[in-house]
Protein backbone atom coordinates (compact mmCIF):
# COMPACT_ATOMS: atom_id res chain seq x y z
CA UNK A 1 0.00 0.00 0.00
CA UNK A 2 2.84 2.60 1.29
CA UNK A 3 4.62 1.71 -2.14
CA UNK A 4 1.41 2.98 -4.26
CA UNK A 5 1.21 5.96 -2.11
CA UNK A 6 4.87 6.91 -2.98
CA UNK A 7 3.91 6.50 -6.27
CA UNK A 8 0.65 8.18 -6.58
CA UNK A 9 3.09 11.27 -4.60
CA UNK A 10 5.83 10.70 -7.30
CA UNK A 11 2.74 11.30 -9.91
CA UNK A 12 1.45 14.10 -8.60
CA UNK A 13 4.83 15.63 -8.25
CA UNK A 14 5.91 14.93 -11.71
CA UNK A 15 2.97 16.46 -13.02
CA UNK A 16 3.67 19.25 -10.70
CA UNK A 17 7.13 20.36 -11.96
CA UNK A 18 6.44 19.56 -15.86
CA UNK A 19 6.42 22.81 -16.85
CA UNK A 20 9.60 25.02 -15.49
CA UNK A 21 10.31 27.94 -16.14
CA UNK A 22 13.24 27.89 -18.41
CA UNK A 23 16.35 30.51 -17.91
CA UNK A 24 19.18 30.17 -20.16
CA UNK A 25 22.21 32.77 -19.16
CA UNK A 26 24.47 32.40 -22.19
CA UNK A 27 27.68 34.42 -22.06
CA UNK A 28 30.13 34.94 -25.01
CA UNK A 29 33.42 33.48 -25.30
CA UNK A 30 34.14 33.39 -21.97
CA UNK A 31 37.31 31.04 -20.70
CA UNK A 32 36.76 27.64 -19.00
CA UNK A 33 38.42 28.65 -16.00
CA UNK A 34 37.26 32.34 -15.91
CA UNK A 35 34.46 31.89 -13.75
CA UNK A 36 34.36 31.37 -9.16
CA UNK A 37 33.64 27.93 -9.76
CA UNK A 38 35.72 26.36 -12.26
CA UNK A 39 38.67 27.52 -9.67
CA UNK A 40 39.28 31.33 -10.84
CA UNK A 41 40.70 33.10 -8.77
CA UNK A 42 41.04 37.03 -10.23
CA UNK A 43 37.27 37.49 -11.31
CA UNK A 44 35.01 36.70 -8.34
CA UNK A 45 31.34 35.67 -9.70
CA UNK A 46 29.61 34.98 -6.49
CA UNK A 47 25.88 35.05 -8.10
CA UNK A 48 26.98 32.77 -11.13
CA UNK A 49 28.88 30.52 -8.69
CA UNK A 50 25.82 30.89 -6.76
CA UNK A 51 23.79 28.39 -9.75
CA UNK A 52 26.71 25.91 -9.03
CA UNK A 53 25.94 25.72 -5.43
CA UNK A 54 22.70 25.60 -5.55
CA UNK A 55 22.78 23.08 -8.27
CA UNK A 56 25.56 21.41 -10.08
CA UNK A 57 28.75 22.29 -11.87
CA UNK A 58 28.94 20.75 -15.11
CA UNK A 59 32.75 20.24 -15.18
CA UNK A 60 32.09 18.40 -19.06
CA UNK A 61 29.74 20.02 -20.88
CA UNK A 62 30.55 21.28 -24.28
CA UNK A 63 29.21 23.14 -26.86
CA UNK A 64 28.47 21.65 -30.49
CA UNK A 65 31.21 24.13 -32.24
CA UNK A 66 33.68 26.52 -30.74
CA UNK A 67 32.61 29.86 -32.18
CA UNK A 68 29.20 31.51 -31.54
CA UNK A 69 26.46 31.14 -34.35
CA UNK A 70 26.60 27.37 -35.06
CA UNK A 71 26.99 27.07 -30.97
CA UNK A 72 23.86 29.18 -30.83
CA UNK A 73 22.20 27.14 -33.40
CA UNK A 74 23.12 24.07 -32.07
CA UNK A 75 21.54 25.31 -28.54
CA UNK A 76 18.51 26.22 -29.16
CA UNK A 77 17.73 23.39 -31.92
CA UNK A 78 18.73 20.51 -29.96
CA UNK A 79 20.64 19.26 -32.96
CA UNK A 80 24.19 19.21 -34.05
CA UNK A 81 23.68 22.23 -36.44
CA UNK A 82 25.52 20.55 -39.35
CA UNK A 83 22.55 18.61 -39.76
CA UNK A 84 20.94 21.87 -41.19
CA UNK A 85 24.27 23.39 -42.66
CA UNK A 86 24.57 26.25 -40.04
CA UNK A 87 28.49 25.54 -40.35
CA UNK A 88 30.14 28.63 -39.67
CA UNK A 89 28.88 32.20 -38.40
CA UNK A 90 26.43 33.40 -41.17
CA UNK A 91 27.00 36.70 -43.07
CA UNK A 92 25.36 39.70 -41.84
CA UNK A 93 23.01 40.65 -44.95
CA UNK A 94 19.34 41.91 -44.19
CA UNK A 95 18.77 40.94 -47.70
CA UNK A 96 19.56 36.97 -47.84
CA UNK A 97 16.67 34.71 -46.03
CA UNK A 98 19.22 31.68 -46.34
CA UNK A 99 21.54 33.28 -43.91
CA UNK A 100 20.26 31.99 -40.80
CA UNK A 101 18.31 29.34 -38.67
CA UNK A 102 16.30 27.73 -41.44
CA UNK A 103 13.02 27.88 -41.18
CA UNK A 104 12.31 24.14 -41.41
CA UNK A 105 14.56 24.15 -38.06
CA UNK A 106 12.29 25.11 -34.87
CA UNK A 107 14.32 26.75 -32.29
CA UNK A 108 13.33 26.41 -28.61
CA UNK A 109 10.85 29.77 -28.37
CA UNK A 110 9.22 27.92 -31.32
CA UNK A 111 8.97 24.27 -29.31
CA UNK A 112 7.87 25.67 -26.35
CA UNK A 113 5.16 27.89 -27.95
CA UNK A 114 3.33 24.16 -28.40
CA UNK A 115 3.36 24.13 -24.49
CA UNK A 116 1.79 27.73 -23.25
CA UNK A 117 5.26 29.16 -22.61
CA UNK A 118 5.90 32.80 -23.45
CA UNK A 119 9.68 33.25 -24.03
CA UNK A 120 12.03 36.50 -24.77
CA UNK A 121 15.57 36.85 -26.12
CA UNK A 122 17.40 39.81 -23.82
CA UNK A 123 21.11 40.30 -26.04
CA UNK A 124 22.68 39.03 -28.94
CA UNK A 125 20.37 36.80 -31.66
CA UNK A 126 22.96 35.66 -34.45
CA UNK A 127 20.50 33.43 -36.06
CA UNK A 128 20.13 35.65 -39.41
CA UNK A 129 19.34 39.08 -39.98
CA UNK A 130 16.94 39.24 -43.05
CA UNK A 131 12.80 39.94 -41.82
CA UNK A 132 12.01 36.16 -41.84
CA UNK A 133 14.03 34.97 -38.91
CA UNK A 134 13.61 38.21 -36.89
CA UNK A 135 12.81 36.45 -33.39
CA UNK A 136 9.47 37.75 -33.04
CA UNK A 137 8.79 35.40 -36.56
CA UNK A 138 10.66 32.68 -34.83
CA UNK A 139 8.86 32.23 -31.73
CA UNK A 140 9.70 34.54 -29.67
CA UNK A 141 7.11 36.83 -27.99
CA UNK A 142 9.64 39.56 -26.99
CA UNK A 143 13.22 40.68 -28.00
CA UNK A 144 15.32 43.01 -26.79
CA UNK A 145 19.03 43.47 -28.22
CA UNK A 146 20.53 43.23 -31.32
CA UNK A 147 20.54 40.94 -34.24
CA UNK A 148 24.27 40.57 -35.44
CA UNK A 149 26.84 38.56 -33.25
CA UNK A 150 28.33 41.29 -31.84
CA UNK A 151 27.73 44.92 -30.06
CA UNK A 152 29.39 48.41 -28.72
CA UNK A 153 29.37 48.31 -24.91
CA UNK A 154 28.35 52.15 -24.92
CA UNK A 155 25.55 53.43 -26.21
CA UNK A 156 26.58 56.89 -26.56
CA UNK A 157 28.37 55.22 -30.23
CA UNK A 158 25.23 53.92 -31.41
CA UNK A 159 25.32 56.10 -34.26
CA UNK A 160 23.66 53.71 -36.88
CA UNK A 161 19.89 53.51 -37.46
CA UNK A 162 19.95 50.11 -38.67
CA UNK A 163 21.52 47.81 -40.82
CA UNK A 164 20.79 49.78 -44.10
CA UNK A 165 23.25 51.92 -43.11
CA UNK A 166 26.17 49.55 -42.30
CA UNK A 167 29.52 50.23 -44.90
CA UNK A 168 31.94 48.29 -43.61
CA UNK A 169 32.76 44.84 -41.91
CA UNK A 170 32.08 45.15 -37.70
CA UNK A 171 29.43 48.63 -38.23
CA UNK A 172 26.42 46.75 -36.97
CA UNK A 173 28.39 46.96 -33.60
CA UNK A 174 26.93 50.35 -33.46
CA UNK A 175 23.24 49.79 -35.03
CA UNK A 176 20.55 51.23 -32.05
CA UNK A 177 19.29 48.76 -29.89
CA UNK A 178 15.95 46.99 -31.02
CA UNK A 179 12.81 46.91 -28.58
CA UNK A 180 10.40 43.99 -30.23
CA UNK A 181 10.38 45.01 -33.84
CA UNK A 182 11.18 48.84 -33.07
CA UNK A 183 14.52 50.53 -33.09
CA UNK A 184 15.33 52.55 -29.86
CA UNK A 185 17.76 55.46 -28.95
CA UNK A 186 19.30 54.55 -25.81
CA UNK A 187 21.85 57.46 -24.97
CA UNK A 188 23.22 56.43 -21.40
CA UNK A 189 24.49 53.51 -19.68
CA UNK A 190 26.44 49.97 -20.09
CA UNK A 191 24.72 47.49 -22.64
CA UNK A 192 25.08 44.39 -19.87
CA UNK A 193 22.87 46.24 -17.45
CA UNK A 194 21.14 47.34 -19.59
CA UNK A 195 20.47 43.98 -20.92
CA UNK A 196 19.96 42.89 -17.37
CA UNK A 197 17.05 45.66 -16.91
CA UNK A 198 15.61 43.81 -19.52
CA UNK A 199 15.75 40.83 -18.65
CA UNK A 200 14.39 41.28 -14.75
CA UNK A 201 11.31 43.32 -16.10
CA UNK A 202 10.56 40.15 -18.20
CA UNK A 203 10.46 37.76 -15.61
CA UNK A 204 8.46 40.85 -13.01
CA UNK A 205 6.37 41.05 -15.76
CA UNK A 206 6.04 36.91 -16.35
CA UNK A 207 6.25 36.01 -12.99
CA UNK A 208 2.97 37.46 -11.93
CA UNK A 209 0.60 35.79 -15.16
CA UNK A 210 1.21 32.43 -13.22
CA UNK A 211 2.15 31.28 -16.92
CA UNK A 212 5.34 29.21 -17.88
CA UNK A 213 8.37 31.44 -19.45
CA UNK A 214 11.33 30.95 -21.10
CA UNK A 215 13.58 33.80 -21.21
CA UNK A 216 17.18 33.50 -23.47
CA UNK A 217 19.71 36.01 -21.50
CA UNK A 218 22.21 36.06 -24.48
CA UNK A 219 25.01 38.07 -23.16
CA UNK A 220 27.28 39.63 -25.94
CA UNK A 221 30.32 39.59 -22.66
CA UNK A 222 32.67 38.88 -22.25
CA UNK A 223 33.27 39.02 -26.13
CA UNK A 224 35.44 41.77 -27.62
CA UNK A 225 35.45 44.65 -27.91
CA UNK A 226 36.89 45.06 -24.23
CA UNK A 227 34.55 47.79 -23.24
CA UNK A 228 33.87 48.09 -19.50
CA UNK A 229 32.55 50.92 -17.23
CA UNK A 230 34.18 52.65 -14.50
CA UNK A 231 32.12 51.00 -11.85
CA UNK A 232 33.14 47.45 -13.25
CA UNK A 233 36.64 48.94 -14.15
CA UNK A 234 37.57 50.04 -10.32
CA UNK A 235 37.06 46.39 -8.92
CA UNK A 236 40.08 45.40 -10.43
CA UNK A 237 42.68 47.88 -10.37
CA UNK A 238 45.00 45.39 -9.15
CA UNK A 239 45.08 43.41 -12.47
CA UNK A 240 48.27 45.08 -14.32
CA UNK A 241 47.05 43.97 -17.57
CA UNK A 242 44.40 45.97 -18.96
CA UNK A 243 43.10 44.07 -21.40
CA UNK A 244 42.63 41.57 -18.59
CA UNK A 245 41.04 43.91 -16.39
CA UNK A 246 38.95 45.30 -19.26
CA UNK A 247 37.85 41.69 -19.48
CA UNK A 248 37.16 40.92 -15.83
CA UNK A 249 35.51 43.97 -15.23
CA UNK A 250 32.68 42.61 -18.52
CA UNK A 251 32.54 38.95 -16.73
CA UNK A 252 31.78 40.99 -12.90
CA UNK A 253 29.41 43.08 -15.24
CA UNK A 254 27.59 39.66 -15.95
CA UNK A 255 27.86 38.50 -13.07
CA UNK A 256 25.81 41.89 -10.98
CA UNK A 257 23.68 41.09 -13.78
CA UNK A 258 23.01 37.45 -12.62
CA UNK A 259 22.64 38.35 -9.22
CA UNK A 260 19.84 40.64 -10.28
CA UNK A 261 18.01 37.86 -11.97
CA UNK A 262 18.23 35.18 -9.13
CA UNK A 263 17.29 37.94 -6.85
CA UNK A 264 14.11 38.19 -8.86
CA UNK A 265 13.17 34.83 -8.78
CA UNK A 266 13.59 35.17 -4.94
CA UNK A 267 11.72 38.20 -5.36
CA UNK A 268 8.70 36.63 -6.50
CA UNK A 269 9.51 33.07 -4.90
CA UNK A 270 9.66 31.19 -8.39
CA UNK A 271 12.94 29.59 -7.61
CA UNK A 272 11.61 26.08 -7.17
CA UNK A 273 9.39 26.53 -10.30
CA UNK A 274 12.71 27.69 -12.62
CA UNK A 275 15.46 25.51 -14.28
CA UNK A 276 18.09 27.62 -14.81
CA UNK A 277 21.24 27.35 -16.67
CA UNK A 278 24.10 29.27 -17.37
CA UNK A 279 27.19 28.35 -20.03
CA UNK A 280 29.21 30.26 -22.04
CA UNK A 281 28.94 29.67 -26.21
CA UNK A 282 32.49 28.93 -26.57
CA UNK A 283 35.94 28.57 -25.31
CA UNK A 284 38.26 31.76 -24.42
CA UNK A 285 40.11 33.14 -27.10
CA UNK A 286 43.56 33.10 -27.06
CA UNK A 287 45.01 35.67 -29.48
CA UNK A 288 48.18 36.90 -29.48
CA UNK A 289 51.35 36.28 -26.81
CA UNK A 290 49.48 37.79 -23.71
CA UNK A 291 45.94 36.17 -24.30
CA UNK A 292 43.21 37.88 -21.57
CA UNK A 293 41.09 34.92 -21.53
CA UNK A 294 41.97 31.56 -19.52
CA UNK A 295 40.99 28.02 -20.60
CA UNK A 296 42.27 26.24 -17.57
CA UNK A 297 43.90 22.74 -18.12
CA UNK A 298 42.47 22.49 -21.71
CA UNK A 299 44.61 23.29 -24.70
CA UNK A 300 43.75 26.12 -27.24
CA UNK A 301 40.63 28.07 -27.46
CA UNK A 302 38.04 29.40 -29.20
CA UNK A 303 37.93 28.24 -33.08
CA UNK A 304 39.46 24.80 -31.74
CA UNK A 305 38.14 21.36 -31.91
CA UNK A 306 40.62 21.08 -28.67
CA UNK A 307 38.82 21.09 -25.34
CA UNK A 308 39.25 25.19 -24.86
CA UNK A 309 37.28 25.44 -27.72
CA UNK A 310 34.52 23.43 -26.74
CA UNK A 311 34.56 22.65 -23.25
CA UNK A 312 32.69 25.25 -21.38
CA UNK A 313 32.01 26.90 -18.06
CA UNK A 314 28.39 25.34 -17.27
CA UNK A 315 26.02 25.38 -14.36
CA UNK A 316 22.20 24.74 -13.52
CA UNK A 317 19.98 25.09 -10.62
CA UNK A 318 16.61 23.95 -9.79
CA UNK A 319 15.87 24.28 -6.44
CA UNK A 320 14.07 21.67 -4.74
CA UNK A 321 14.22 19.18 -7.83
CA UNK A 322 18.27 18.87 -8.48
CA UNK A 323 19.87 18.04 -5.46
CA UNK A 324 22.65 21.23 -4.25
CA UNK A 325 26.25 21.32 -4.39
CA UNK A 326 27.06 18.49 -6.79
CA UNK A 327 30.05 18.01 -9.16
CA UNK A 328 28.54 16.35 -12.53
CA UNK A 329 31.63 14.26 -14.35
CA UNK A 330 30.18 13.01 -17.66
CA UNK A 331 30.24 14.48 -20.92
CA UNK A 332 26.88 16.81 -21.82
CA UNK A 333 26.40 18.83 -24.39
CA UNK A 334 24.25 22.69 -24.58
CA UNK A 335 22.14 20.13 -27.00
CA UNK A 336 20.55 18.73 -24.10
CA UNK A 337 19.20 21.92 -22.69
CA UNK A 338 15.95 22.18 -25.17
CA UNK A 339 15.74 17.95 -25.20
CA UNK A 340 15.42 18.68 -21.23
CA UNK A 341 12.42 21.18 -21.43
CA UNK A 342 10.84 18.90 -24.38
CA UNK A 343 10.58 15.85 -22.07
CA UNK A 344 9.76 18.00 -18.87
CA UNK A 345 6.53 19.15 -21.30
CA UNK A 346 6.07 15.67 -22.44
CA UNK A 347 6.54 17.31 -25.92
CA UNK A 348 7.44 14.91 -28.88
CA UNK A 349 10.44 15.92 -31.39
CA UNK A 350 9.37 16.36 -35.15
CA UNK A 351 10.36 12.50 -36.28
CA UNK A 352 12.31 14.56 -38.62
CA UNK A 353 13.85 16.29 -37.05
CA UNK A 354 15.26 14.37 -34.35
CA UNK A 355 16.77 15.99 -31.37
CA UNK A 356 20.65 14.85 -30.67
CA UNK A 357 21.00 16.47 -27.10
CA UNK A 358 19.05 14.29 -23.75
CA UNK A 359 16.40 14.97 -21.07
CA UNK A 360 19.71 15.48 -18.72
CA UNK A 361 17.53 16.28 -15.91
CA UNK A 362 17.28 12.31 -14.66
CA UNK A 363 21.30 12.12 -14.56
CA UNK A 364 21.24 15.40 -12.44
CA UNK A 365 18.69 14.54 -9.53
CA UNK A 366 20.34 10.89 -9.24
CA UNK A 367 17.69 8.83 -10.95
CA UNK A 368 19.79 8.17 -13.75
CA UNK A 369 23.78 7.16 -13.69
CA UNK A 370 24.66 5.80 -16.76
CA UNK A 371 26.21 8.20 -19.32
CA UNK A 372 23.92 10.27 -21.15
CA UNK A 373 26.00 10.44 -24.30
CA UNK A 374 27.91 7.52 -25.44
CA UNK A 375 28.94 10.06 -28.22
CA UNK A 376 29.55 13.90 -28.90
CA UNK A 377 30.62 14.59 -32.12
CA UNK A 378 32.51 17.93 -33.73
CA UNK A 379 32.99 18.74 -37.59
CA UNK A 380 34.91 21.77 -38.92
CA UNK A 381 34.06 22.04 -42.71
CA UNK A 382 35.98 24.73 -43.95
CA UNK A 383 38.81 23.37 -42.37
CA UNK A 384 38.51 19.57 -42.71
CA UNK A 385 38.25 19.31 -38.68
CA UNK A 386 37.11 16.99 -37.00
CA UNK A 387 36.35 14.98 -33.46
CA UNK A 388 34.73 12.21 -31.80
CA UNK A 389 34.11 12.10 -28.16
CA UNK A 390 33.42 8.62 -26.97
CA UNK A 391 33.96 7.94 -23.07
CA UNK A 392 37.25 9.19 -21.96
CA UNK A 393 38.50 9.00 -25.84
CA UNK A 394 38.94 11.60 -28.07
CA UNK A 395 40.24 11.29 -31.63
CA UNK A 396 40.66 14.65 -32.97
CA UNK A 397 41.91 16.83 -35.95
CA UNK A 398 41.73 20.41 -35.40
CA UNK A 399 42.73 22.12 -38.92
CA UNK A 400 44.46 19.90 -42.13
CA UNK A 401 43.22 16.81 -44.42
CA UNK A 402 41.06 14.70 -43.69
CA UNK A 403 43.60 11.52 -43.69
CA UNK A 404 44.84 8.82 -41.03
CA UNK A 405 46.89 12.24 -39.26
CA UNK A 406 43.77 12.79 -36.54
CA UNK A 407 45.21 11.67 -33.23
CA UNK A 408 43.83 9.54 -29.99
CA UNK A 409 43.63 11.16 -26.51
CA UNK A 410 42.98 9.24 -23.06
CA UNK A 411 41.21 12.84 -21.60
CA UNK A 412 40.81 10.81 -18.33
CA UNK A 413 44.93 11.06 -17.96
CA UNK A 414 45.66 13.89 -20.08
CA UNK A 415 42.38 16.34 -20.23
CA UNK A 416 45.32 19.17 -22.18
CA UNK A 417 45.35 16.26 -25.35
CA UNK A 418 49.23 16.42 -25.42
CA UNK A 419 50.26 12.75 -25.51
CA UNK A 420 48.75 11.30 -28.79
CA UNK A 421 48.00 7.38 -28.11
CA UNK A 422 46.63 6.68 -31.37
CA UNK A 423 49.62 4.18 -32.08
CA UNK A 424 48.89 1.73 -28.52
CA UNK A 425 45.67 2.06 -29.47
CA UNK A 426 45.00 1.68 -33.47
CA UNK A 427 41.76 -0.53 -33.03
CA UNK A 428 39.84 2.09 -31.31
CA UNK A 429 40.89 4.72 -33.13
CA UNK A 430 39.92 3.41 -36.68
CA UNK A 431 36.59 2.27 -35.17
CA UNK A 432 35.91 5.73 -33.44
CA UNK A 433 37.13 7.26 -36.86
CA UNK A 434 34.98 4.66 -38.90
CA UNK A 435 31.88 6.06 -36.38
CA UNK A 436 32.86 9.92 -37.10
CA UNK A 437 32.72 8.94 -40.72
CA UNK A 438 29.05 7.42 -40.36
CA UNK A 439 27.78 10.79 -38.78
CA UNK A 440 29.13 12.84 -41.43
CA UNK A 441 26.86 11.32 -44.18
CA UNK A 442 23.60 12.66 -42.42
CA UNK A 443 25.04 16.39 -42.60
CA UNK A 444 24.83 18.82 -44.87
CA UNK A 445 27.12 21.27 -46.62
CA UNK A 446 27.27 25.09 -44.93
CA UNK A 447 24.49 27.19 -46.67
CA UNK A 448 24.90 30.58 -46.59
CA UNK A 449 27.70 32.84 -46.89
CA UNK A 450 30.24 33.48 -44.58
CA UNK A 451 30.71 36.44 -42.50
CA UNK A 452 33.64 37.31 -43.97
CA UNK A 453 31.36 37.24 -47.28
CA UNK A 454 30.22 40.42 -46.39
CA UNK A 455 26.28 41.80 -48.13
CA UNK A 456 28.19 44.94 -49.70
CA UNK A 457 30.33 43.40 -51.74
CA UNK A 458 27.39 41.82 -53.51
CA1 LIG B 1 31.24 33.28 -28.88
Amino acid sequence: MNKIFTLLYLLILNSAIASPNLIIILTDDQGYQDIGFNGCEDIPTQYIDSIAKNGVNCVDAHVSYPVCGPSRAGLLTGRYQDRFGFTTNPTVNPENPIAGLPLEEKNIAEVLKQAGYSSAIIGKWHMGTHPIHHPLNRGFDHFFGFLSGGHDYFPAKYNLKDLSEVKRIWDWYRTHLIRDRERIQVSKGYLTDILTDAAVAFIDKKAVEKKPFMLYLSYNAPHTPLQASDKYLKRFSHIKDSKRRTYAAMVSAVDDGVGRVIKSLKKHKIEEDTLVFFLSDNGGPLKGPMPFTDNGPFSKGKGSLHEGGTRVPFAVQWKGTIPAGQIYKKPMSSLDILASITALNNLKPHPKRPLDGVNIIPYLTGEKNSAPHDKLFWRKLTNQGFSLRQGKYKILLDNGRRDNSYKLYDLAKDPGEYKDIKNKHPELAESMFKEWEKWEKELKNCIFPTLEEVWWKR
